[in-house]
C-alpha cells in the first residue's frame, strides 16, 4: 500500500502529522510518500503542483491530505480540483456523525447521515469564460456521472438503513432532472426506499430535522455547501473529515481549510485528521478502524481537547493521546 502524504498549507502541516501518528499506531506496513503541494510550494517555486507530482500521486493507492491556501494568482488552477478530475475521484464523501459529548449550534446529537456527493461535474466542471460584462460557467450533468454516484450512494444505503435521500432543484434548474430520474431508477433498481427533497428545503430540514436523514445524494456544488453547513451540527470545523473515492484511487481529507488564523500556534483540533485516517482503513477493509471512535472518545472524555472546544490541549498533546489509546488498546 502506498500512501502519498500532503500536508499543505496552515494547520495541513499541524493536523496531518498527528493523524500520521494514529495511523501509524496500528503499525500497518504502508509506503508513506511525502509530496509538498500548495501555496508554500508556489511561493518557493512558482508552481502548486506539476505533472511529475500528478504522476507520481497516481503511483500511490491513496492520499492523505491536511489543507492548501489559495494561491493569489489569477491564473491559478486549484490543485484539489485538479487532483479530483485526474484521479477521477467522482464520490465525495462526508460522515455527519456528533462525537460524545460534543453538540453543535442545534443542541441536538441524536443524528447519523453521510452526504454523499458527486464530485467531478456540476457547477465545477471547469467550463467557463470570464468577461468584464459576462461571465459563465456551465453546469454539467451526465448519464454516466449520475448513475456512477447514484449506484456508490445506494451500495452506502444498502449497508445502512436502506434509505436514501435524493438533493436536487429540478423546479429551476432543468440539468437536475436527469440527475433526479438517474438517482430515482438507480434506488428503485437496487430496492432502495427513496425521497427527493430541493436543495433550499434540505438545507432548513437539515438544520431543523437532522435525525431524519440517512444517506443523502446531490450534486457537486449543492453537496458543497450542505456539508460546510452541517458542521455547524457537529460542533467544530475542526472535527468532519471527508473522503474523495474513485474505483482506483481515494483521497481522504479535513473538510476545513488551512485556518492562516490558528496557523503555526498548535492549536488546530487535529479530530478531523484523524477522522481521515479512519475513513482511509476503512476504505482499505482493515477491522480494527473502529477503534478510532473509541480513542477519541476517550480524549473527549479526558478533556484533552483543542481551545475550539474549550480546552487547552495543543494539536499533538491530542494526537498523541489518541495513537497511545490505540496502541494500548488494539
Ligand atoms: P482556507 O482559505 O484555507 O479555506 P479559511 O480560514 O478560510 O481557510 P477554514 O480553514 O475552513 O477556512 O477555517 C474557518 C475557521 O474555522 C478558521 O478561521 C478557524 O478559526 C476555524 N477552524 C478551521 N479548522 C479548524 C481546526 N482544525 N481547529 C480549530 N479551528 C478550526
Amino acid at each position: 500500500m502506498k500512501l502519498a502524504v500532503i500536508e499543505g498549507d496552515g494547520i495541513g502541516r499541524e493536523v496531518i502529522p498527528a493523524a500520521v501518528k494514529v495511523l501509524d499506531a496500528f503499525g500497518l506496513e504502508f509506503e508513506k510518500v511525502p509530496l509538498e503541494l500548495g501555496y508554500a510550494r508556489w511561493e518557493r517555486t512558482g508552481t502548486a503542483m506539476s505533472s511529475g507530482d500528478l504522476e507520481t500521486l497516481k503511483e500511490c493507492n491513496a492520499v492523505l491530505f491536511g489543507a492548501i491556501t489559495t494561491v493569489p494568482d489569477p491564473n491559478y488552477k486549484s490543485v484539489l480540483l485538479t487532483i479530483r478530475k485526474e484521479l477521477d475521484l467522482y464520490a465525495n464523501i462526508r460522515p455527519v456523525k456528533p462525537l460524545p459529548g460534543i453538540t453543535g449550534i442545534t443542541g441536538k446529537s441524536d443524528f447519523d447521515f453521510i452526504i454523499v456527493r458527486e464530485n467531478t461535474e456540476g457547477l465545477y466542471s471547469g467550463i467557463e469564460e470570464i468577461g468584464s460584462d459576462l461571465s459563465w460557467t456551465k453546469r454539467v450533468i451526465t448519464r454516466k456521472g449520475s448513475e456512477r454516484i447514484a449506484e456508490y450512494a445506494c451500495k452506502l444505503a444498502k449497508k445502512r438503513k436502506n434509505k436514501l435521500t435524493i438533493v436536487h432543484k429540478s423546479n429551476v434548474l432543468k440539468s437536475d432532472k436527469l440527475f433526479l430520474d438517474v438517482c430515482r431508477q438507480t434506488a428503485a433498481d437496487n430496492r432502495i426506499e427513496y425521497e427527493d427533497m430541493l436543495v433550499d428545503s434540505m438545507a432548513y430540514s437539515l438544520m431543523m430535522y437532522p435525525e431524519r436523514y440517512d444517506v443523502v445524494v446531490t450534486t457537486n456544488l449543492f453537496g458543497d455547501i450542505l456539508s460546510d453547513m452541517c458542521a455547524a451540527l457537529v460542533g467544530s470545523l475542526g472535527l468532519v473529515p471527508s473522503a474523495n473515492i474513485g474505483d482506483k484511487y481515494a483521497f481522504f481529507e479535513p473538510v476545513h481549510g488551512s485556518a492562516p488564523d490558528i496557523a503555526g500556534k498548535d492549536i488546530a483540533n487535529p479530530l478531523a485528521a484523524i477522522l481521515c485516517v479512519k475513513m482511509l482503513l476503512e476504505w482499505m477493509g482493515e477491522p480494527r478502524s473502529q477503534i478510532i471512535d473509541e480513542a477519541i472518545a476517550n480524549v473527549l472524555q479526558k478533556k484533552i481537547i483543542t481551545p475550539d472546544l474549550g480546552g487547552k490541549a495543543s494539536t499533538m498533546e491530542v494526537g498523541n493521546a489518541v495513537a497511545e489509546y490505540v496502541v494500548k488498546n488494539l
